[in-house]
């Protein structure tokens, strides 16, 4: 038997995982990284072949891993995870750093970063496994990271308790997006709403 529910049971982080090629930078939302040797440190990595950064990687042999903070925006993991470096250049108009090797990270909510040379690459049908050494490695902030598991319980959380009043779940009302998890806080949803956070249009919102 196969059952789906035990792969639940599997932890993870939640990572933006960026390279660059011939001036062109992107990144996307990686659960999937790993630190699988110590001496020298390796780490790996599934990105999934219709990313953009699976290609990038591919063709440059470097890639950085940031560590996602538990105050990281939806709009920052919407913005890496849920939107395509074909439409949308990921790192013009948000602060970003650049490590050794010249591969933009996020400019915040961001614990450690892991600048990497792929050594090996497998072949997974939907996804590239990378195994990368890792040639730079920086603790950039004291704030807790962010688990899988975290992530899914911000995202079920569904609206973050506001400074000025609490709304407990059952009174919240509005309209969520399916694809992200974003609450649009209104009775009515306008015709050409699109979502701020992955930017998909209305026809993907459902009624609460
Ligand atoms: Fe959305």
């Amino acid at each position: 038997m196969l059952d789906l529910q035990s792969f639940f049971k599997m932890s993870y982080g939640l990572y933006v995982v960026s390279a660059a090629f011939e001036g062109k930078q992107n990144g996307c939302i990686v659960n999937t990284v790993m630190q699988v040797t110590a001496e020298p440190p390796k780490v790996a990595v599934a990105v999934n072949k219709l990313n953009l950064t699976a290609e990038l990687i591919e063709k440059s042999g470097m890639f950085n891993a940031a560590v996602l903070t538990e105050n990281a925006t939806m709009q920052l993991i919407g913005r890496f995870g849920f939107q395509s470096g074909q439409d949308l250049e990921k790192y013009h108009g948000i602060p970003c750093t650049t490590d050794d090797n010249g591969i933009c990270y996020p400019g915040e909510s961001v614990g450690a970063i892991f600048s990497c040379k792929v050594i090996s690459q497998l072949d997974l049908d939907t996804h590239l496994l990378f195994v990368g050494e890792v040639d730079q490695a920086a603790d950039v902030s004291k704030e807790p990271v962010m688990t899988y598991a975290y992530y899914h319980q911000v995202k079920k959380g569904l609206t973050p308790p506001k400074a000025s009043s609490y709304k407990k779940p059952e009174e919240q009302s509005g309209w969520r997006c399916k694809i992200c998890g974003y609450i649009h806080e209104s009775p009515d949803l306008p015709a050409d709403f699109i979502c701020p956070v992955c930017k998909k249009d209305a026809s993907f919102f459902e009624k609460l």
